[in-house]
């Protein structure tokens, strides 16, 4: 027994058929995973490069443990910060073209960091967070709980994004995904960037090389994926890197291990250093988890994977377009396929589960209500014929439940 308002609670999600449960994973190689005994090809992970089985990222793991142990022992700030950790926050400021990077043990926590400690303890309450409606939950939670005024703008629309700016306050925060998490399309940076030049330059205080708003990418699904050697939206031909003061990305999908980092300025990131408390009294991420995460990033930056990726990726538009199944919008490994209604997109998942294919019914409330949806995740592991199956399942179901287009 418990209180009541926990059961009241899990019985108004059973109801509307949003009660969420975990199915465990019994093994997963090459693309196939054993998930609640249902042996299928899996379009449900993150792992976009599929390195997170990758023999040499696991080699290196082996390596980190026998040189570093198991745990970090202490947080950063204590004896927890090892040799790996600097190391990989040295490789990702240098694929950023960043000044310094902060670990932190996952992309959630970063996102609380970063929030909370940009305005914490009403330090000034005049401070404003400015964000896209459709970031990641762990950073409007953040948002929400720093002292900060949230202001939204709907969804890459930079017209609203242009309104919304003018009620900001004199520190403002603004933030957009690089590849949005549920939709796969990519935040509209280069109209971002040039509203903040052009609508309130006095923003900018260039005079101290100090700005009052300062720009942050949550590039947890571009990270390893889009632009220049993997860099994210950051690597992305028509932006320069400093035009993006901040940037965070898990290393938990497309790097494959796990932990995250906010790469900035070094006065912001020792900022960070003073001043976060899910930093300062969390214990460092595993060493070796760091170590392997180097060796994953070198991989990814070789491009190979990225290639297969992107070839896995138009061979899936092409069949959708072939069969009629409506274009997703997205050129990332995100394809969302919008079914609209909680109880038909489990059934789907379900039924596409029966055919071999896992591919997660995502509802609301974290999708709008009405956007319910497989979501779709294609990874370099895939192979053609794999995304072949996909499709011809896709139909199968679409016809039985006979989806609107
Ligand atoms: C997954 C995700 C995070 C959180 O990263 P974790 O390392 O999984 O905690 C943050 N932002 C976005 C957009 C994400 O998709």
């Amino acid at each position: 027994m418990t209180y009541p308002f926990v059961q009241q609670a899990l019985a108004a999600r059973e109801e509307a058929s949003l009660l969420r449960q975990r199915k465990v994973v019994n093994s997963t190689s090459q693309g196939i995973i054993d998930i609640d005994g249902h042996q299928c090809i899996n379009f449900g992970s993150n792992d976009y490069l599929g390195l997170s089985q990758n023999q040499e990222v696991l080699q290196s793991y082996v390596e980190g443990l026998a040189l570093y142990g198991a745990g970090s022992t202490a947080s950063s700030l204590v004896c927890g910060y090892m040799r790996p950790h600097q190391e990989l926050e040295a490789v990702v400021c240098e694929l950023l073209n960043k000044e310094s990077a902060l670990l932190t043990s996952s992309g959630f926590a970063a996102n609380q960091i970063i929030c909370q400690t940009f305005a914490q303890e009403k330090r000034h309450s005049e401070q404003s967070i400015l964000c896209d409606k459709l970031m990641h939950a762990s950073f409007i939670e953040g948002a929400l709980n720093s002292s900060a005024e949230l202001l939204r703008y709907r969804h890459n629309d930079i017209a609203h994004f242009e309104k919304q700016l003018e009620a900001c306050n004199s520190s403002t925060l603004i933030a957009t995904e690089g590849v949005f998490s549920m939709d796969g399309d990519l935040g509209k940076l280069r109209e971002i960037i040039n509203s903040l030049m052009s609508v309130r330059p006095s923003l900018k205080d260039s005079d101290q090389g100090m700005r009052n708003v300062q720009l942050l990418v949550d590039d947890a699904h571009g990270f390893g994926v889009v632009g220049e050697e993997g860099a994210g939206v950051s690597g992305l031909l028509d932006i320069n890197e400093q035009e993006i003061d901040i940037v965070m990305a898990t290393f938990g999908k497309a790097i494959g291990t796990g932990g995250a980092f906010i790469a900035g300025s070094t006065c912001f990131i020792e900022f960070l250093v003073n001043f976060a408390k899910h930093f300062v009294y969390s214990t460092a991420p595993p060493p070796a988890q760091a170590y392997a995460t180097i060796k994953s990033i070198k991989i990814m930056q070789q491009g190979q994977l990225r290639e297969k990726l992107g070839q896995n990726i138009a061979l899936f538009k092409h069949l959708c377009h072939q069969n009629g199944l409506a274009d997703t919008h997205s050129d990332t490994a995100i394809q969302p396929i919008v079914v609209g209604n909680p109880d038909k997109c489990v059934n789907a998942s379900d039924a596409l589960l029966d055919l071999g294919i896992y591919a997660p019914a995502i509802r609301t409330p974290t999708v709008a209500a009405g956007s319910d949806r497989l979501r779709v995740t294609l990874s370099a592991t895939h192979q053609n014929k794999d995304i072949e199956s996909l499709v011809d399942a896709l139909c199968i179901v679409r016809e039985r439940q006979g989806w609107a287009e």
